[in-house]
């Protein structure tokens, strides 16, 4: 029932290339992107693909205490948001991604840390992109 199942091999390759901001398949094409973005996995911004808040939960499925290993070349890492949690292989736990992209945009916005930090502490350009538009929509009218 989940989506992942309903996606082609080719269709979460690229979805998981878009979500870590790594370069696309050779394979994929409009319509695979057209594919992902009608099950709202994935959002256009300024014409390029990137991942919806559904979409990284789907590329970064969250590792469940039994199945935890089912990918056996990803190890868990430390989350990047901070949280000092163990990841399933991803970056970050499930949903700490926009956690992660709040928090960076926020402390731009504070001026506590510069954009490039900022876009530093993102692992992804699809990350970046979000917490860029967040950026733009918290920083005051001068
Ligand atoms: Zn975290």
């Amino acid at each position: 029932m989940t989506a992942t199942t309903e996606l082609s091999p080719l269709a979460l390759e690229t979805l998981n290339a878009i979500a870590s901001g790594e370069p696309l398949p050779a394979k994929a094409n409009s319509r695979t992107i057209g594919a992902l973005a009608r099950r709202g996995l994935v959002i256009q911004i300024d014409g390029k693909p990137v991942a919806s808040s559904v979409g990284l939960q789907v590329a970064e499925p969250p590792a469940s205490s039994t199945e935890g290993k089912r990918k056996g070349k990803r190890t868990p890492q430390e989350c990047r948001c901070g949280c000092g949690e163990m990841t399933g292989g991803g970056n970050y736990r499930p949903g700490h991604d926009a956690r992660h992209v709040g928090q960076v945009a926020r402390a731009v916005v504070a001026k506590e840390i510069s954009l490039a930090e900022g876009m530093d502490q993102l692992g992804s350009q699809a990350l970046q992109l979000k917490a860029q538009a967040q950026i733009v929509r918290l920083t005051p009218a001068a």
